[in-house]
């Protein structure tokens, strides 16, 4: 296959930004990156003019099987697997179009995601790099229960762990605590103990998984911490009344290996769900005292749970992650290699580098100086295909 020479104007390659990039395209993969210079005669060349080249977006928490709609559990609960295919294939794909080349889906139903992951294996050119959980592990009655991963006691937990590594799963998410589109559920109580947390952890690791765990309370993530989860997703401190920072726990995340995956922005124009907006100073404040002490975190989206977070809601939450204190080319590293890496794909995307797969964006602008450049796309390639 003949070599592709990408020309840009600037490169963030993951880390920093560089002027003048020519990356080199082989077979799907990175083979070089150069500062000017001219490309062989064999090569072709593709000038993308006044655009920063970037790595492809990594979303490290979504859920392809909730539609985005009004009532995205509802609607589940509606339609059988097949549909829910069909579904996050059209999540997937709008996804990929805004240049969120890898996603991990974080709570299925039915292993539709693991499905989908195959499908797109076959033909990674028609959608994102998937990463698949399956249904979320949750307690008898807990969370997202009707996803289908209730189980209890340290031997239920390791033999559910178990079964979805054998499913050929990517990670092990267990929801902690109780989550908002759950009724009957608290997202600041633990749904597990600390004995079954531990096992959870210790089963995924055991099988080579990282371990995600839902945990929207200062108990959970104390608990997330000492189980040793890789991620703890949402990281809200949420309490019965709003939302509160424990700085004994967010001192105890900062001393951790733990990352903090911090579900971030709202589409604008469409309704925020009332009980987020009432606590989003709070919540600003929350993730501004964790990025204070150190707290390692990443950017991701819980994309398709409502309206106002659809598939490609990314670069919105990139955007929401400077109010904590960073410059943008921090939040551009928490939506790239360091997504990557807290995934476990560290060394084969959310990099511009020779070895690393050809999944890139070309945005209008330098998105390192000004973060809503994310939102003017100009082109993708995945898996070393243009395809916007
Ligand atoms: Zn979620």
């Amino acid at each position: 296959m003949t070599m592709l020479a990408i020309r840009a104007a600037r490169l963030f390659d993951g880390t920093g930004t560089t002027a003048d990039p020519i990356v080199y395209v082989k077979d799907g993969i990175v083979v070089g990156v150069s500062a000017g210079g001219t490309p062989p005669s064999d090569a072709e060349v593709l000038d993308l003019g006044p655009v920063t080249l970037l790595p492809g977006l990594v979303d490290a928490h979504t859920h392809l099987v909730f539609d985005a709609g009004p009532d995205p559990v509802g609607r589940l609960l509606s339609v059988d697997d097949d549909e829910l295919l069909r579904g996050a294939r059209v999540a997937a794909t709008r996804a990929l179009h805004a240049g969120i080349t890898t996603v991990r889906d974080l709570g299925d139903r039915g292993y539709v995601t693991r499905r989908l992951r195959a499908e797109l294996d076959r033909a990674p050119h028609t959608g994102p790099h998937v990463l698949s959980a399956g249904p979320p592990i949750t307690s008898p009655r807990g969370h997202c229960w009707w996803l289908g991963g209730e189980t209890s006691g340290v031997d239920g937990i390791r033999a559910a762990v178990a079964s979805r590594a054998e499913h050929g799963v990517d990670v092990i998410k267990v929801l902690a605590t109780g989550g908002e589109i759950t009724r009957g559920t608290k997202p600041y109580l633990l749904q597990f103990s600390p004995p079954e947390l531990a096992a959870a952890a210790d089963e995924a690791h055991r099988h080579g998984l990282p371990a995600a765990a839902h945990a929207h309370s200062a108990e959970a993530i104390a608990a997330a911490i000492d189980a040793g989860f890789d991620t703890v997703e949402h990281g809200s401190f949420l309490t019965a009344d709003g939302a509160s920072p424990d700085y004994d726990v967010i001192g105890k995340l900062a001393a951790s290996e733990t990352i903090v995956s911090a579900t971030l922005g709202y589409l604008p124009g469409e309704p925020v769900p009332a009980s987020t907006a009432a606590i989003s100073a709070a919540l600003t404040s929350i993730f501004t005292a964790q990025r204070d002490a150190g707290v390692r975190m990443i950017v991701t989206s819980d994309a398709g749970i409502g309206p106002s977070k659809p598939h490609d809601v990314l670069p919105y939450a990139a955007e929401m992650f400077l109010l904590f204190g960073d410059p943008a080319p921090a939040a551009l590293r928490a939506v790239t290699s360091d997504a990557a890496a807290a995934c476990g794909l560290g060394a084969t995307k959310g990099r511009v580098a020779a070895g690393y797969d050809a999944d890139l964006l070309a945005v209008a602008g330098n998105p390192a100086s000004d973060i809503t450049a994310l939102r003017e796309v100009r082109a993708v390639f995945r898996a070393g295909v243009r395809v916007r």
